[in-house]
């Protein structure tokens, strides 16, 4: 039996490792929509999905995500408007966005068909080398190595690589491993299988060696230090901001804002919001709220009053938000501006802060609401 082990260890039994792992996985393994097909285009959305988001809160879109653009074409073709209301809460909106763009080369130059080379796949907007080579494994079953946060630790583990596992030598070093102990034979069920026991058993800080499948292979197991590897990676430093927003409202209508090119989230919508130092004071914020409704072209009355703490990649945002009763001029006081009846603007793209506002606000106009 020919063995295929990584240069630097020549002596790693990959074939009978793999063996291992994949029994292992087919009796373990999670339920998961997207392993239950070979449609390339399918597993490019998910695994679209899934890059920075848990496979907990992506099976709550997928399905929908599916249903509502089936095909290659119909993503392509869809409204932006459309597109990022569907993947409202999702968070990270240039994943759809590049999703789109990336139907459209396929449309264009692919004749509707999601390429089969790790080349081709790489040229797609949003597609890095873990995405491609998931693709070609997962949809093509084509041998394909892949390294992504899971299997990168079981890698690790696996070959005692004590470096951080983002350091890009270990980097190269992690992609190098995974393609010599692929099989030839059955990368898709190999790849998943990794991801698999990254996720069920070699966890970050709680790895289960007693139970699993390939200790005996695992090189960190053998020298006790399992949970020494991959070493923590230095806390991210956060940058806190602080915004006030206004919601006016009037005559069962909302006012909304078109957020910008150039912003975070730009193309969907918010409640209008200006940034404020992190020191301002409850007056202050309270003018604050009052000067922006003056420069929306509004008059109102600000009548409640909540704050709302949210991420968005490394910042962590408070938003002092402001319900406003206005009154409504003739036109919406400006391009960017909407106003939208209050039940119908959960259609909107909005993000899952300004979704949580709205459902404040909702809340608030309901009869008998507090
Ligand atoms: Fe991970 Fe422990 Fe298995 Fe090694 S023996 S792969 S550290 S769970």
């Amino acid at each position: 039996m020919t063995e295929f082990g990584p240069d630097s260890t020549p002596d790693f039994p990959a074939a009978a490792f793999s063996r291992r792992l994949v029994r292992w996985y087919r009796r373990q393994k999670r339920a998961l929509p997207w392993r239950e097909t070979s449609d390339p285009y399918a597993i490019l959305v998910s695994e679209v999905m899934l890059q920075q988001t848990t496979v907990a809160t992506v099976l709550g879109y997928y399905a929908r995500f599916l249903s509502r653009f089936p095909t290659v074409r119909d993503l392509a073709e869809a409204p932006e408007d459309e597109l990022l209301a569907v993947w409202s809460g999702l968070g990270y909106y240039r994943r759809a966005r590049n999703l789109q763009a990336a139907a459209r080369v396929i449309m264009a130059q692919h004749a509707g068909r999601v390429p089969q080379t790790l080349e081709a796949l790489m040229a797609l907007p949003g597609i890095g080398r873990y995405t491609a080579g998931a693709i070609m494994s997962f949809a093509f079953n084509k041998p394909s190595p892949i390294v992504e946060t899971n299997s990168a630790r079981v890698l690790a583990r696996l070959f005692c690589v004590r470096a951080p596992v983002k350091s890009p030598a270990t980097v190269r070093q992690l992609w190098h491993i995974a393609e010599q102990i692929l099989p030839p034979n059955n990368p898709r069920e190999h790849n998943y299988a990794l991801m698999e026991l990254g996720s069920l058993a070699c966890r970050p800080s709680q790895p289960d060696c007693v139970l699993c499948p390939v200790s005996e292979f695992c090189a960190a197991f053998k020298a006790g230090e399992q949970r020494l590897i991959p070493p923590a990676d230095a806390p991210a430093a956060r940058t806190r901001l602080r915004f006030v927003g206004v919601v006016p409202l009037n005559d069962g209508h909302v006012l909304v804002a078109r957020i910008p090119q150039g912003e975070w989230h730009a193309g969907m919508f918010e409640f209008p919001k200006v940034p404020v130092p992190l020191t301002v004071s409850d007056v202050e914020a309270r003018e604050t709220a009052q000067q922006l409704l003056q420069s929306l072209g509004l008059r109102g009355n600000l009548v409640a009053f909540r704050e709302f703490r949210y991420t968005v990649t490394r910042h962590s945002i408070t938003l002092c938000a402001w319900m406003a009763m206005c009154r409504r001029p003739a036109r919406p006081p400006g391009k960017a501006l909407r106003w939208v009846p209050l039940d119908e603007a959960g259609k909107l793209p909005l993000g899952s802060a300004q979704r949580r506002v709205l459902a404040w606000v909702s809340n608030d106009q309901r009869p008998g609401g507090t």
